[in-house]
């Protein structure tokens, strides 16, 4: 049975599209209180929507413009974290979802500046927000960060993108150990192919859709809200003995 997030706080980075979006709208349907963040303010107003028209009981979120790769945008959202009246700011599951999706490029044609914008994204984003929002955390939080198949095993021509994701498990598993001790769980989301705006140069169909859904178990890309159900499992007590956690969600790459 699903698990109930009634008066929980949630913030998610990268809220707007994709994966984060669907976990957006899993949670509220388990009645989280949700702090949603990105960098685009028209994504914000879309996910916005959306949750309206499903019915929720909106009103209670936030939604908040953050680049993750600043950390005094990171500082901000965790400003915005609604409180009870006088009571300190407190926070129970962190989703580090914001991520840049990788475009195969070969080494040598790689620029300086593709470098450091997934770098300043996919880690220093996790980072900023893990270290903003680990002081409002306490026994029972937990954080879910976003790997991916390619932070498990090498790809060629993603030799930048699989070395963020790299970085991602390993962050993971040591700020796992370092949080351990106050009862907070830190683990992570390795999805697959996923269905996602960013993924739509291959799920528009051709050859290249079809080699990589020969490659999986289940001959299907994933679902965005396949994934969040997954993070919505590794926040709940069901896997409360569970920390520094890699959860493959990827249809099974062979
Ligand atoms: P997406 O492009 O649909 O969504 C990413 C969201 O992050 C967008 O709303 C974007 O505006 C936001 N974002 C980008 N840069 C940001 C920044 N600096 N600050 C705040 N928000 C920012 O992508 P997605 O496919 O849902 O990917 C989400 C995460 O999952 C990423 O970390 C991605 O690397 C990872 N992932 C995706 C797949 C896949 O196949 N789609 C597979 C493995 C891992």
């Amino acid at each position: 049975m699903a698990q109930s997030f009634e008066g929980k706080k949630v913030l998610i980075t990268g809220a707007g599209s994709g994966i984060g979006r669907a976990t957006a709208k899993t949670l509220d349907g388990l009645g989280a209180t949700l702090i949603l963040c990105d960098i685009s303010t028209d994504f914000l107003e879309q996910v916005k929507t959306d949750l309206e028209e499903s019915g929720s009981s909106q009103p209670k979120h936030v939604y908040q413009k953050c680049d993750v790769s600043s950390p005094a945008d990171c500082e901000a959202v965790v400003k915005s974290i609604p409180t009870s009246t006088g009571a300190e700011p407190k926070l129970d599951c962190l989703f580090n979802c914001a991520g840049i999706n990788p475009t195969n490029i070969p080494i040598t044609e790689t620029t300086d500046s593709y470098f450091t914008r997934l770098m300043e994204v996919n880690v220093r984003g996790t980072f900023n927000m893990s270290r903003a929002c680990v002081p409002l955390l306490s026994g029972q939080s937990s954080i879910v960060n976003v790997a991916s198949n390619c932070g498990l095993r090498g790809y060629s021509g993603y030799t930048v993108y699989c070395a963020t994701k790299h970085a991602i498990v390993g962050f993971t598993k040591a700020l796992a150990l370092e949080l351990g001790p106050r009862g907070i769980r830190v683990n992570a989301v390795a999805p697959g192919y996923t269905d996602t705006p960013t993924m739509a140069g291959n799920v528009e169909g051709g050859d290249a859709n079809q080699r990589l859904i020969s490659g999986l178990a289940l001959g299907r890309l994933g679902q965005p809200s396949e994934v969040a159900d997954v993070v919505a499992f590794l926040f709940s007590p069901q896997s409360s003995y569970m920390t520094g956690s890699v959860v493959e969600v990827t249809g099974g790459l062979k």
